[in-house]
């Protein structure tokens, strides 16, 4: 286990829950001989799909490449408009730009600062071909009235869940509701294979599809190309990508799934110890769960109210800097990016989000945290709001 504390006395932003096992899942990959897609990665698909609820569940290369696939697979193309929000990180926009199809931008619920449904049911134009949603931090977005749109104009929907792993909304998995769901194994996820992802579906054609997309395009079980079993003759029958997930990631990933229940378990004791210690401070908490939201409590951002402190966002990270604490922001709202603002965005289009980001930060928070340390990050942030 990496250690919690640097060595200059710093507390990290991030530690992954990866160990000896872990080593020992990729140890014994490397000796198998295969690297590559395999039997691993196979296996890695057949324990997450029942996992999120999902009949089909294809492992990517990454979040980004899964979205991807999951938009191409839908059809989406040049003309089509795709309906999401600018309150996450720029991977969601820009695989829709990838297909030469448009964003349309809404605005969040300024509460959960996860996209509104009612703005979504606004924007839709006879070329709107899909809807992506964002699970930020892990709260579920209102999949229900979601759904419902999307019913209703024949659209796909898309769901960024790289935050939501594992999330539920009214008792169910996400993962199991929307067209088709996107993970994210990247280093600091809630399971991670340093880099990677997964998408799930129920629909048998589309998961095909999507199977075929990340590899070349290549019909059949491509992989086996160079097993006794498989024979040198393929097929390309689509214009696809290289998107498939090594075995030896896949390994790392099925160590972390067995284990995610319990490090799920710490995270939820260790939000319980950061709700009650900041309970009365000027911040506003992440949104509480309720009946029909069910939290993977990804990441702990707190947003300093400026209706109870005279002290900013930054000014909050600057002192917190001082007292060796590391912070990130999530997130920059992608109309405020330089390529996109050349674009005509511009700040004022999207006020909920705007506001969210100016009053965000997001203190440590991950499974290995001791009490100890969330004691010390806890004090911190309570001398750096004066509170
Ligand atoms: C991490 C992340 C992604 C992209 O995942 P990668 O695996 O890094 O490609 C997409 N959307 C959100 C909201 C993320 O946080």
């Amino acid at each position: 286990m990496s250690s919690e504390i640097h060595a200059d006395g710093d507390i990290a932003f991030h530690v992954p829950s990866v160990g000896e096992d872990e080593i020992a899942a990729v140890a014994r990959v490397i000796r198998s001989g295969w690297l590559t897609t395999g039997p691993e990665t196979i296996a890695f698909e057949k324990e997450f799909a029942p996992y999120v609820g999902a009949r089909h569940a294809i492992a990517c290369a990454s979040g980004t490449a899964a979205l991807h696939l999951a938009l191409r697979a839908l059809g989406v193309g040049a003309g089509d408009e795709v309906i999401t929000s600018p309150y996450t990180f720029v991977a969601s926009t820009e695989v829709i730009l990838y297909l030469g199809a448009t964003p349309v931008f809404v605005d969040v619920d300024p509460r959960t600062l996860n996209i509104d449904p009612a703005a979504v049911a606004a924007a839709v134009t006879p070329r709107t071909r899909a809807i992506l949603p964002i699970h930020i931090a892990g709260y579920p977005c209102d999949m229900g009235p979601i759904m419902e749109v999307a019913a209703k104009h024949g659209l796909g929907v898309v769901e960024d869940a790289a935050h939501a792993l594992p999330a539920e909304y009214r008792g169910k998995r996400i993962g199991s509701i929307g067209t088709t769901t996107a993970f994210s194994f990247y280093a600091t996820k809630n399971l991670t294979t340093g880099e990677g992802g997964m998408v799930t579906t129920d629909d048998d054609e589309l998961a095909a599809r999507m199977k075929v997309l990340r590899l070349h395009g290549i019909s059949g079980d491509a992989w086996k190309r160079y097993t006794a079993e498989g024979t040198w003759y393929y097929e390309v029958t689509a214009l696809g990508y290289k998107y498939n997930l090594t075995d030896i990631q896949a390994a790392i990933g099925r160590v972390q799934l067995a284990k995610l229940d319990a490090l799920q378990a710490d995270r939820r004791r260790l939000d319980l110890r950061y709700r009650q210690a900041l309970a009365g401070t000027p911040l506003i908490l992440p949104p509480e769960e309720d009946g029909e939201h069910r939290s993977a409590l990804h990441i702990f951002i707190a947003r300093v109210d400026p209706a109870q402190t005279s002290r900013t966002r930054t000014d909050v990270i600057a002192s917190l800097r001082e007292q060796h604490i590391g912070t990130s922001v999530h997130f920059i709202p992608v109309h405020l990016h330089p390529y996109y603002e050349a674009q005509g965005y511009r700040r004022g289009m999207f006020p909920n989000a705007e506001q969210g980001f100016d009053q965000a930060v997001t203190i440590p928070f991950y499974p290995a945290m001791s009490d100890a340390t969330a004691d010390r990050v806890l004090s911190a942030v309570r001398s750096a709001l004066g509170a």
